[in-house]
């Protein structure tokens, strides 16, 4: 089992997670974060941590998708273990409803707007 990122962390990347992560296993992509699942233990400390909600353990029912997409990325973005400066908008996008197919971007130094 592994933690998953989730749409819900794309355009705020509040980045509490990655400061209690005990095993440094988030990987930072342009507009949101993912977990190795491989590296991942399982021990569930980030998920409270997230003002976003964007965090799920992969028993949920929604995190499949997620689940892989984490693990695709987690190869592909470079290591991430402290917070940095979210970006100054990120309140706003909170909730926002379908932000993957808008704002999702695959490559580390993809523009979003
Ligand atoms: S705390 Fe939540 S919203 Fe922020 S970077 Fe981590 S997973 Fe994304
Ligand atoms: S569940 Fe634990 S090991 Fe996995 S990403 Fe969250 S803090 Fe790190």
């Amino acid at each position: 089992m592994t933690y998953v990122v989730t749409e819900a962390c794309i355009r705020c990347k509040f980045m509490d997670c990655v400061e209690v992560c005990p095993v440094d296993c988030f990987y930072e992509g342009e507009t949101m974060l993912v977990i190795d699942p491989a590296q991942c233990i399982d021990c569930g400390v980030c998920e409270p941590e997230c003002p976003a909600e964007a965090i799920l353990p992969d028993t949920s029912p929604e995190a499949g998708k997620w689940l892989a997409l984490n693990t695709e990325m987690a190869a592909r973005w470079p290591n991430i273990t402290s917070k940095g400066q979210p970006p100054a908008d990120a309140e706003a996008w909170r909730g926002v409803e379908g932000k993957y197919d808008q704002y999702f971007a695959a490559d580390h130094g993809a523009k979003v707007d």
